[in-house]
């Protein structure tokens, strides 16, 4: 600051000035030099530092390099089509014809993929397989094939068995789909949703789907237009996954075991148990097999048997870790959240490109598995006859030294960067009558700083989706 007094007196010391011109710049450097000793104010540099963009931003930011529309031709048989909807649609060139494994969402992207796959061949699509159930694998089929009904379109027998259309909580299912996804949020907020873009097509999504007309057990190999393909059952991310493998070509399909993230153990739009286990098995199996090409669900492939083969074994290593942990620490008696505290990575796994959690997180996968093996009680007798939220909420706020002091320290909590402890204590609050508007507006405050340093898209999506519906109610109970 002596430094700045020192400037300023330097500036005024133009007292023989004899023209507005030399008073004007005079005044012009004494703003800059004020510009400046605010900008080296600590309070200045607080919010230079939440302008900044968090690293992990950044960060989920380049995976959208994953999602860039291109048509790769992965070997001299393999063409695969990424970033044209959510996931990827690839074609196998055979002697007489065709074969496509997985078919998009929407069929006017699907449309868009055919005539691109058309322009490299114009021989016909004799099979057509579905890695799984999923609606952004299964939407787009009629592009690919129209309305032959000799070619085969091949699934795991239990294909789309486990979809959410037949859940009885499907309308809870909904709107948590549409959180996750970040589906209604503004163009501004949205980066991608992990291992997909941030926005999909949406042209007559679901409507070119075909069921299978051919399904099969554990494993079959079948000549489809004169290749040798292999196809084999992989429980995973679903119970109706498969993996394809062609071992002329080298190549493996994965579905959607394996992409370019974290893997998604549990899906926080609400899903059934994935089987971790075998879903670290189906991968350790594929890194048994000789590949040079890889093709993901999503995200794009991947080439060379080195990196393939290291992808492959430190994704099976890091699925089956998380599983062990988990369940070693369930036998010690470990509460859910002691779990949750007691599992992580290696350092070796966290730091690979392919094990970021821009779509799963490793502390949800833990929650679900313990949920799976031993359902809701978690082992403490605490817990057997909790308080009810509202008692709770009552319990904590006189604790506090009453609402008042609450509120202070939930907007201590906002100010120290303390976000997930401030949304506990607003949750507190909001259980309480006092003043609701006031707290939901520092709720949404922290909602939206914890997107804004989330690496995880589901979690930033599910932060800000909710943080609208906050203002809406807002605004709704302001009419
Ligand atoms: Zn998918």
């Amino acid at each position: 600051m002596n430094k700045l007094k020192s400037q300023i007196a330097v500036t005024y010391s133009f007292k023989t000035v004899r023209n507005q011109a030399i008073i004007k710049g005079a005044l012009l450097i004494l703003g800059i030099i004020l510009m400046q000793a605010c900008q080296n104010s600590p309070k200045h540099n607080t919010s230079q530092v939440q302008d900044e963009e968090h690293p992990n931003i950044t960060k989920l930011k380049s995976q959208n390099a994953e999602f860039i529309p291109e048509i790769i031709k992965l070997n001299e048989k393999v063409y695969v089509a990424v970033g044209y909807d959510g996931s990827n649609a690839s074609m196998v060139i055979g002697e007489q014809g065709v074969v496509i494994i997985d078919a998009l969402r929407a069929l006017g992207a699907a449309e868009k993929v055919a005539e691109e796959f058309r322009n490299i061949t114009d021989k016909p699509v004799e099979a057509l397989i579905y890695t799984h159930g999923h609606l952004d694998h299964t939407g787009g089929t009629s592009a690919f094939i129209g309305n032959n009904k000799d070619v085969k379109i091949i699934a795991r027998e239990g294909f789309k068995d486990e979809l959410e259309e037949h859940s009885p909580v499907e309308p809870i299912l909904k709107q948590r789909n549409i959180r996750q996804f970040g589906r209604d949020l503004p163009a501004k907020d949205i980066i991608n949703r992990g291992v997909a873009p941030g926005i999909t097509p949406t042209d007559r999504a679901g409507k070119g789907y075909i069921a299978p007309n051919l399904t099969f057990q554990d494993s079959i190999t079948l000549n489809l237009a004169g290749i040798d393909i292999e196809l084999h059952a992989a429980d995973g991310e679903t119970n109706d996954e498969l993996f394809v493998w062609i071992p002329d070509l080298k190549t493996l399909f994965t579905g959607d075991n394996y992409y370019k993230s974290f893997p998604n153990l549990y899906a926080i739009r609400g899903s059934q148990y994935r089987d971790v286990k075998s879903w670290g098995e189906s991968i350790q199996k594929m890194s048994t097999y000789p590949v040079e090409y890889l093709v993901p669900g999503h995200t794009r492939p991947v080439s060379g048997k080195t990196l393939v083969h290291s992808n492959l074994k430190n994704y099976s290593t890091a699925i089956l870790s998380v599983y062990q942990q988990t369940i070693d620490a369930m036998n010690k008696g470990y509460t859910l959240q002691q779990t949750v505290d007691s599992v992580r990575l290696a350092d070796s796994l966290i730091e690979q490109p392919n094990l970021q959690e821009f779509y799963g997180s490793v502390p949800w996968g833990v929650r679900s598995i313990f949920l799976h093996y031993v359902g809701w009680f978690d082992g403490n007798p605490t817990n057997l006859y909790p308080l009810s939220s509202s008692q709770e909420a009552k319990h904590m706020v006189e604790l506090a030294g009453g609402e008042e002091k609450m509120f202070h320290k939930l907007s201590q909590a906002l100010e120290k960067s303390d976000y997930q402890w401030g949304l506990e204590l607003a949750d507190y609050l909001l259980k309480t009558d006092y003043e609701k508007v006031k707290v939901t507006k520092v709720k949404i405050a922290l909602l939206r700083a914890l997107a804004a340093e989330q690496i995880n898209a589901p979690a930033r999506n599910y932060y800000l989706s909710y943080s609208y519906e906050l203002e809406k109610s807002l605004e709704k109970s302001a009419l």
